[in-house]
C-alpha cells in the first residue's frame, strides 16, 4: 500500500502477448506491478473479453497500492491504430477489440475517465521525456515484441498524424514477396523483426537444417531463443544477426523519412536487443543515403526496457487536458 499518493498516475500496456500495468509516482518511479496475458482471441465479442480484463487488472492494482480508482489519471496504451477519438480502429495483434470504441467502454465499465494512446507512442514518450532518447527533439522509438510497433518523435513532440496512426512502422512492407502478415500485406516488417517473426525464421532455419533441431530449433519462443544466445548458442546468436540484418533495412528507410538523431529499440523483446544492436550498428550506416557521409544516427536500447510501453501511458495520462 502506497502512503504518500500525491503525484501518482497509473500506465498499462496491452501488448499482443501480455498486458503490464504500473503505478508511477510523480519522478517516474514504479511503485507497483501487475502482468496479466493479453486475452489473444479471436471472438467476435467487440473488445469485451478485453475490456472486462483490462477492468479487472486496474481494479487489482488499484486495490493493491490502496488507491481509489478515478483519483489519479490512468493511461492505457494499445497495440493497433488508437484513432483520436479513442477507437480501436485496427489492430492485427488484438483481433477481438479490433474496430471497437475502446475508450467509450472502458470508461463505462471502470467508471473513470481514462487515456487512450497507441503503445509504442506510449514507450517514444516515455523514452524521449525520461530515458534513452532524452535531448533528441526528433527521434524514432521501435518496440519489438509479438509485433512491431513504432513512435515518432518530431520537434520535441509525438507525431501523430491525420488520425492518430502516424508510426505503424511494423507494417512497413520490407519484402514484396515475403510472408503473410496478420495485416493482410506480405513481407511487412514485423514478419522479420518481432518476436513471432523471428520464432518464424527460427522455424525456417530448422526446416532447411541451417540450425540444430533440439539446439536452437523449432517452436521456441523468442525469450528462449534469447536465454540460448545469452548461453553462447551460435544458432540463437545467428537468428538474431539475421532479424538485426533486417532491423537496419527496415531503419535506413525510416532514417530517409524522419532524420532522427537518435534511435530506441525497446519493447517485450528487450531482453534481445542487445544481440541484435551489434549487426544494426555494423549494417545501418552504410545503409543510408551517403553512406559515409550521413552523420550518426545514435542507437540505444530503451531506458525502461519493456516498462517503457506502460510508464509512457502514465506520462499520457497525467499530460491530458
Ligand atoms: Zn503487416
Amino acid at each position: 500500500v502506497i502512503t504518500d499518493p500525491g503525484g501518482l498516475a497509473i500506465g498499462v500496456d496491452v501488448g499482443g502477448t501480455k498486458t503490464l500495468g504500473l503505478v508511477v509516482g510523480p519522478s517516474a518511479q514504479v511503485l507497483c506491478e501487475l502482468r496479466r496475458t493479453t486475452f489473444q482471441g479471436q471472438l467476435r465479442d467487440g473488445g469485451a473479453r478485453v475490456v472486462a480484463d483490462l477492468v479487472a487488472l486496474l481494479e487489482a492494482l488499484h486495490e493493491e497500492a490502496g488507491l481509489s480508482l478515478g483519483a489519479h489519471p490512468i493511461g492505457v496504451g494499445l497495440p493497433g491504430m488508437v484513432d483520436r477519438s479513442g477507437r480501436l480502429v485496427y489492430a492485427p495483434n488484438l483481433p477481438s477489440a479490433s474496430s471497437s470504441s475502446m475508450l467509450e467502454l472502458l470508461q463505462e465499465a471502470l467508471g473513470a475517465p481514462l487515456s487512450l494512446e497507441n503503445d509504442a507512442n506510449c514507450a517514444a514518450v516515455a523514452e524521449h521525456v525520461l530515458g534513452a532518447g532524452r535531448g533528441h527533439g526528433d527521434l524514432l522509438m521501435i518496440t519489438l515484441g509479438t509485433g512491431v510497433g513504432g513512435g515518432v518523435i518530431h520537434g520535441g513532440l509525438l507525431f501523430r498524424g491525420g488520425r492518430g496512426f502516424a508510426g505503424e512502422l511494423g507494417h512497413m512492407v520490407v519484402e514484396a514477396d515475403g510472408p503473410a502478415c496478420p495485416c493482410g500485406a506480405r513481407g511487412c516488417w514485423e514478419r522479420y523483426v518481432s518476436g513471432t517473426g523471428i520464432e518464424r525464421m527460427a522455424r525456417q532455419a530448422t526446416e532447411e537444417g541451417r540450425l540444430e533441431p533440439g539446439a536452437a530449433g523449432a517452436s521456441l519462443r523468442a525469450a528462449e531463443l534469447a536465454s540460448l544466445a545469452r548461453l553462447g548458442d551460435d544458432a540463437a546468436r545467428g537468428i538474431f544477426e539475421s532479424a538485426g540484418w533486417w532491423l537496419a533495412r527496415g531503419l535506413a528507410n525510416l532514417v530517409g523519412l524522419f532524420d532522427p538523431t537518435c534511435i530506441v529499440l525497446g519493447g517485450g523483446l528487450s531482453d534481445a536487443v542487445e544481440f541484435m544492436l551489434p549487426t544494426i550498428e555494423a549494417q545501418l550506416p552504410p545503409m543510408l543515403e551517403g553512406a559515409a557521409l550521413h552523420p550518426v544516427v545514435e542507437l540505444h536500447p530503451a531506458a525502461f526496457g519493456e516498462r517503457a510501453g506502460a510508464l509512457g501511458a502514465s506520462l499520457v495520462a497525467r499530460r491530458a487536458p
